[in-house]
Formats: C-alpha cells, structure tokens, sequence
C-alpha cells in the first residue's frame, strides 16, 4: 500500500508555507481547524493532488468560500474513502499487468521450446538417412532428451502459473467485495449512507460544472417505531428489506437508491426536474403501500405499511449539499404533517428566500 506520507515529502520552510495558508483558508472561510479540514487544505496548497485542487478551483467559481461540508466532501472522496478505493483500484490493476506480463513470458518460452524442438526433431530425422557415427548419435540422442526435460519442466512451470493466476484473481475478487462491502448497507444491500454523501456530493458538483439539474426524494417510513414495538426488531427489519426491494424495483437507470439511516431512505435522480421526480415519488408510495407485510415466521398478515416522502429538485446555483438534502427533508416533514403517506415538493432556495 502506498503512504499517504509521501505526499508530505516536503522542506521545513515549504511545509510551513503549505500549511500557514492552509489555516488562514480555515480562518477566512470560517472551517473549524480540525486535522482533515487541515489536510484537505493543505493539499490544496501544496498541489499534491491535482483532482482535488482542480475540484477546490472549481467550487471557487461558484461560491466565494469553501464550507467544511465541502472539505468532509473532499476528505472523504480524495482522503479518506478515495484514497482506499484508489489503492484497491491500483492493487488490483498492478496483480493485472503482472498476470500478463507473466503469462507473456510464459508463452514466449513456450513458442521458442516448441520450435526448438521442432528444428531438433527435423535435425535427427535428416541425420537419420545419413550415415553419421555412433558419437554423433549419442550427442543427439542427449540433447533430445534434454529437450524432453526442458518441456517437461515448462508444463510444470505453466500448471504453477494457472495456479498463481487462479489465487490472484481469487484476490482481486475478494478486494472488490470488500469494497462493494464498505458502500453497501448490511441490512438492505442498498447503497449506504457514506456510498449517498459520496454520490450526491459528486452530482452535485457536475451539475454546477455543467449547468445540469437533479432531483432529490428522501422517503421515511410512517409509524415505524409503533411496527417495531409491536411486532419486534426481526420484522421490523423484514420490512426494511421489502421498502428497500420495492425501491430498487421502481428505481431505474442512473437512479440511486440509498438507506439513508434507520428507516429512512434517499434517492437520486440525475437529470431529473421536480416533476418527473414526483412522478417517480408517487408510484413508489402506492408500490409500498400495496404491498402485504407478512410475518415469516408466523405467517400472519400484518396488514399495509406506508412512507412519506419529500421530493426536492436542484436547480443550479449556490445550493449545497446539506441545504439540498434540508429541503428535502423539509418536504417530507409536510408530508408527515399532512397525515402521511403522501408525496410533497420542496419549494425552490429562491422561493423559500422570498
Ligand atoms: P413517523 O411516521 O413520524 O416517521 O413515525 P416513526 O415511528 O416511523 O418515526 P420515529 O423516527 O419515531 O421511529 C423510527 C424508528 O425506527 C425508531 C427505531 O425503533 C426504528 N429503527 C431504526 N433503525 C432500525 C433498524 O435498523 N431496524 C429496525 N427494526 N428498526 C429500526
Ligand atoms: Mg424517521
Ligand atoms: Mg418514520
């Protein structure tokens, strides 16, 4: 694994420089000066990450100061989970390009024993019309046998290499399902909440760099706490699962569907306006609300859950995440207010302003 540290390799007296504008950054933006608020900056200083300097430079453009909802962003994207996924990504890409640089020479020693073979097998078979001396014979006799020896040794060599290939790809699978695991929910197999923080903090940018819109619709389970205390955590859980399935179910495409913390859910929809995505919003409430809650291990029918949801639509500008994601859930408190189970839409930041 590579270290984070060579990044730091730096002078005394350039490391401080890094690091005096680093805090004077947290100072003019009003970033609490806490380590990975420092780090991000001071990578950004000292350039030693050209992605996330260039996502700095562009998050300037739109808004006079960095927010240290933009420096977790960036910490966790560039430092923190970023900085994993590229190591399993570079892992992964070196056990590649060493299979096949192995497996080349491999061949390219067995092409030349082949051939060798094949001159050696010509040779005798020439000499054998001739008349040569028993010297000869025996000399020839030896370097086929030797020959022999050399492919026998080569199969050996290649059966060890199938097997070297075999546990190598065995590793590289093992280290894509531990990273599936680090952005999957456990309960549900949906996307989790650092995999959403990840996601709508990337969205979010593009569409500010490409003037795009997105929506946002967070979804909360009504009641859910009276379900739980009823029936019991087990089926409490089952049915998280089923409000998960009917979610991938009814999500498609580029959507993203995350469990956003207990009984709540988010999803995203790209290039989706606020329309369109109460559409989407809608047919999940009805899908959820005709589904039947049956007890597993009893069999009884626990009659019909429902959500609420709020649905919120970015529509360019300064916004930020956290503002995004707060219209939204202020969405759904009115949906929780107007007697549940319904769909509402956030006004827009500039209405909310008004
Ligand atoms: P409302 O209609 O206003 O949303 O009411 P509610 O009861 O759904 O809301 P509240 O937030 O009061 O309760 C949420 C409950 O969700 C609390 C907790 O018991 C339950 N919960 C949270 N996470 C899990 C989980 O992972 N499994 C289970 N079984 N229950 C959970
Ligand atoms: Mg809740
Ligand atoms: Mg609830």
């Amino acid at each position: 694994m590579t270290s984070i540290i060579d990044f730091y390799n730096h002078e005394l007296d350039v490391a401080d420089n890094f690091a005096s504008k680093a805090f004077d950054r947290m100072r003019q933006d009003g970033i609490p000066p806490v380590p990975q608020n420092f780090e991000v900056l001071y990578v950004y200083y000292a350039n030693v990450n050209p992605k996330l300097r260039d996502e700095i430079n562009e998050i300037l453009l739109d808004q006079p100061k960095i927010t240290e909802r933009d420096c977790k962003d960036l910490y966790e994207k560039y430092l923190n989970s970023g900085h994993e996924r590229e190591t399993y990504q570079r892992a992964g890409d070196q056990i590649n390009s060493t299979l096949h640089h192995v497996s080349d020479l491999m061949q390219n020693v067995k092409d030349t024993t082949q051939k060798f073979t094949g001159s050696l097998q010509e040779a005798s078979g020439k000499l054998e019309n001739i008349d040569v001396s028993d010297d000869v014979k025996s000399v020839l006799n030896f370097i086929s046998s030797e020959t022999n020896n050399m492919m026998k040794y080569n199969q050996d060599l290649e059966q060890r290499l199938d097997q070297s290939s075999a546990m190598m790809a065995e590793l590289k699978r093992d280290m894509e399902r531990i990273r599936q695991q680090a952005i999957t929910d456990g309960l549900t197999g949906l996307a989790n909440r650092k995999a959403f923080d990840e996601q709508i903090g990337r969205i979010l940018r593009e569409c500010k760099r490409d003037n795009m819109i997105f929506s946002l619709i967070m979804i909360d389970i009504d009641h859910f706490k009276s379900f739980n205390d009823k029936y019991g955590h087990q089926v409490g859980d089952q049915v998280l699962r089923l409000v998960a399935m009917t979610l991938v179910n009814e999500v498609k495409g580029q959507d993203m569907a995350a469990r956003y913390g207990g009984e709540e859910f988010a999803i995203i929809l790209p290039d989706t306006n606020e329309n369109a995505a109460r559409a989407v919003a809608e047919n999940l409430r009805k899908a959820v609300e005709k589904k039947e809650v049956i007890n597993r291990a009893t069999g009884d029918n626990l009659g019909q859950i429902t959500v609420s949801l709020g649905v919120a639509q970015f529509y360019g500008g300064s916004e930020v995440t956290e503002d995004l994601i707060r219209r939204a859930d202020m969405a759904l408190y009115s949906s929780k207010n107007k007697g549940r189970n319904q769909v509402s839409v956030a006004p827009s930041p500039h209405e909310m302003n008004k």
